[in-house]
């Protein structure tokens, strides 16, 4: 099996000598830079940002560890990919502009698919394929904000679970949202592939928090050490507020209190402000002057909420969970 995927790939990490390496991964017109600590035999922990293109805290402290990390021991092999979705990132956008398509629901992909489906097969068939750990850094994006949070992907076999949960706890100053597998997602491509993964998402709202830079370089540094890649003293970990939960809808984050219309939306509830079930979070006027106020689909604490206020019918306009 190993050299059935060896004869395929365009990067064979295991053949790569120690040290640093920076290399482009290409291939049916889209591609992507993929920074490379090779250690010797151990894990192999991929980390990527901006799955999403208008998501900038994975591809900043990405960005930042490889101008500056220099392991002196590695215990296996270390793989960044800061920007994952050029053309998306370059659009200052969610999902690049030419087929539109959401990379985060395009997976495992297609070679001969839209580009966004040849992106995702690239990066599953060529890294996620090699690593033995996954994780992805998300973020709310230009158009929301959120309480940060890390979560991953329930029901899998006990191993791979007791590894994501670890995993998880590291990035302790996140809260802990996890639930059942959603497709399309790299999550569920590693999930497909028994690869225990974990997904963070930050503040976002167009721009890199301070705190949620020092909590996501605080969680890598600590996963390292988890993992045995890099040695060192585990700090004393600050219990999580952790929820899991067996529906499918809620930690599907796009599917809460759509827009029934376009229009203008006026929000009336902030971040982590405690909602009653019924209680308005805003109103959608259309241009017309129509007004349609959203109640709350149930209570709980916002924990996405949307700034940009130009909505098209079906944006999600806030997520509330019940934490
Ligand atoms: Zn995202």
């Amino acid at each position: 099996m190993a050299k059935k995927i060896a004869s395929t790939l365009l990067l064979d990490l295991s053949a790569l000598p120690e040290g640093f390496h920076r290399r482009r991964v290409a291939r049916d017109g889209v591609g992507f830079e993929a920074f490379i600590w090779r250690g010797g035999a151990g894990p192999v922990l991929l980390v990527n940002g901006a799955t999403h293109g208008d998501e900038y805290e994975g591809p900043t402290l990405l960005q930042q560890w490889v101008q500056r990390w220099k392991p002196r021991r590695l215990r296996g092999t270390v793989v960044f990919i800061p920007v994952l979705n050029e053309v998306a990132f370059f659009a200052g956008a969610r999902c690049r502009p030419d087929d539109g398509a959401n990379l985060a629901r395009s997976f495992p992909g297609d070679r001969r698919g839209s580009p966004t489906q040849r992106l995702a097969k690239l990066f599953d068939d060529q890294l996620l394929a090699q690593c033995t750990h996954y994780a992805d850094f998300h973020s709310a994006g230009v158009a929301n904000e959120l309480k940060p949070w890390v979560g991953y992907v329930t029901n899998l076999p006990k191993a791979v679970d007791r590894d994501q949960a670890r995993m998880a706890a590291c990035f302790d100053s996140f809260w802990s949202w996890s639930g059942p597998y959603l497709p399309g997602r790299t999550l569920s491509a590693a999930a497909d592939r028994r690869i225990p993964a974990i997904y963070t998402e930050c503040r976002g709202a167009g721009d890199v928090a301070a705190a949620d830079l020092a909590a996501l370089d605080a969680g890598l540094r600590r996963m390292l050490v988890v993992l045995g890649l890099v040695a060192g003293k585990m700090p004393r970990l600050r219990a999580q507020v952790t929820r899991i939960t067996r529906s499918v809808r809620e930690t599907h984050l796009q599917v809460h209190h759509q827009a029934p219309h376009d229009g203008l939306f006026i929000s009336r509830v902030r971040l982590n402000q405690k909602v009653r079930r019924g209680a308005p979070i805003g109103e959608v006027l259309t241009l017309a002057g129509q007004s349609t106020v959203i109640p709350a689909e149930h209570a709980g604490k916002v924990v996405v909420v949307r700034l940009q206020r130009s909505v098209r019918k079906g944006d999600a306009l806030a997520v509330l969970a019940p934490i």
